[in-house]
C-alpha cells in the first residue's frame, strides 16, 4: 500500500506489517543534518531526557518515534505508538502517527533528523530486523537501551552495512 503525501510517500507492507519507510521525495529531507563527515549528531538535554522517559513508560514494549530541529541539532521528539505485533522485540511505527508527526515537523519548519527506538532488555546495538528495515540510509537511527543500563547510541545504516555516529548531549 502507498499512501500520497505532500512530498514524502508511506510504503507499508501488509504482509509481514514488518516494514514501514517513509521515502521523501525531493524536499528538505535531504538535510538529515548532522555534521559535514556525518559521524557526529547532537541533540539536547531534554530530548535526550523525553526519549529516556518514553523508553522507560514503554517497557516491556520497545518504544519509537521521531527526532527533528533545525541545522545540526535534534531539538525536538515525536512519540509514535509501536503496533508490531511482537512490541517487546521489534517497533513498526503507527502510520497514522508517522503522518502526524511529520506534519508537525514541516509545520515548524523543522527537519527530519533521526529515527529512535529502544532495547529494553538488548543492548543499544541494531538488531538483525532492525538493519533489515532500516530503509532509509541517510537517517540517523538512535537506540536507547535500558539493560544491562540506560545507553543512548546511533548509527547510519546502509544496507548491511552499521556505521556510529556519536552522539553529543548539548543543553
Ligand atoms: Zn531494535
Amino acid at each position: 500500500m502507498v499512501f500520497a503525501g505532500s512530498g514524502f510517500h508511506l510504503f507499508f507492507d501488509e504482509l509481514s506489517k514488518s516494514a514501514a519507510v517513509v521515502q521523501f521525495t525531493g524536499d528538505k529531507i535531504t538535510a538529515m543534518e548532522t555534521d559535514s563527515n556525518g559521524r557526529i549528531i547532537r541533540i539536547t538535554e531534554p530530548v535526550r531526557l523525553a526519549m529516556e522517559g518514553h523508553a522507560l513508560r514503554s517497557r516491556p514494549a520497545e518504544c519509537c518515534g521521531l527526532l527533528s530541529g533545525r541545522g545540526h541539532v535534534v531539538t525536538s521528539l515525536h512519540p509514535l505508538r509501536n503496533e508490531a505485533d511482537t512490541p517487546e522485540t521489534r517497533y513498526f511505527a503507527s502510520p497514522e502517527d508517522l503522518f502526524a508527526a511529520m506534519r508537525r515537523i514541516r509545520e515548524a519548519d523543522q527537519t527530519l533528523i533521526g529515527i529512535y527506538h529502544s532495547h529494553p532488555r538488548a543492548p543499544a546495538y541494531p538488531s538483525a530486523s532492525d538493519v533489515g528495515m532500516a530503509f532509509y540510509p541517510e537517517a540517523v537511527y538512535f537506540i536507547i537501551s535500558l539493560e544491562p543500563r540506560i545507553e543512548l547510541r546511533a548509527f547510519r545504516i546502509e544496507g548491511p552495512n552499521i556505521e556510529d555516529v556519536s552522539v553529543v548531549i548539548c543543553p
